[in-house]
């Protein structure tokens, strides 16, 4: 039975990101993609604190009850993301699956005080929606210097890599795309 990446939208989220990740998820990983009719409430993860919302907490809503054609859970949010050991994140994934979530918090180029661009952003948001939704397919972070796959702490290391899997990880990926197709 065919099957589909479900995303969800975490908070309020501009549809042309949605529109944006799911068509790089059509074009990379050649799988269909819907729309999440369940509302996941940010509240109970935020840390007043810290001023961020708790990724670990967050993408178990995520993954709570997934619909029965669902292969894949991708959440998608504009909120900051923390994990109690790291003061922030852009994404956190299940190696193998089922769930990943992505923050755009901090690709977009006016978090660092810069003056927006549109094409570049989106480049950002492309390569990390193809790096989380590639830790669900089991792939680990990749010494190859551009692929998608290699990890990035800074958003400059995102700008570094490509948006292409090296050949290693396509493989790989292939691999447990093909029965799902
Ligand atoms: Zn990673
Ligand atoms: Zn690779």
């Amino acid at each position: 039975m065919a099957g589909f990446v479900y995303l969800f939208r975490l908070g309020k989220v501009d549809p042309a990101l949605l529109d944006l990740a799911e068509r790089c998820i059509r074009d990379q990983f050649r799988l269909p993609t819907r729309i999440a009719a369940r509302k996941i409430d940010l509240a109970p993860t935020f840390d007043s604190v810290r001023n961020q919302y708790h990724s670990t907490k967050l993408l178990r809503e995520v993954i709570t009850d997934p619909p029965g054609d669902a292969l894949r859970l991708l959440g998608l949010t504009e909120v900051d993301l923390f994990i109690p050991i790291f003061t922030f994140l852009f994404g956190e994934a299940q190696l193998h699956g089922p769930g990943t979530i992505l923050s755009v918090h901090r690709l977009r180029h006016r978090f660092y005080g810069l003056p927006e661009n549109r094409d570049q952003f989106h480049e950002r948001v492309r390569k990390e929606v193809m790096h989380e939704l590639g830790h669900t397919f089991g792939l680990v972070h990749c010494f190859d210097p551009v692929c998608a796959m290699r990890s990035s702490t800074y958003v400059e290391e995102i700008d570094l890599k490509s948006e292409e899997f090296c050949d290693g990880c396509r493989l790989r990926l292939e691999e447990k795309l093909t029965p799902l197709r």
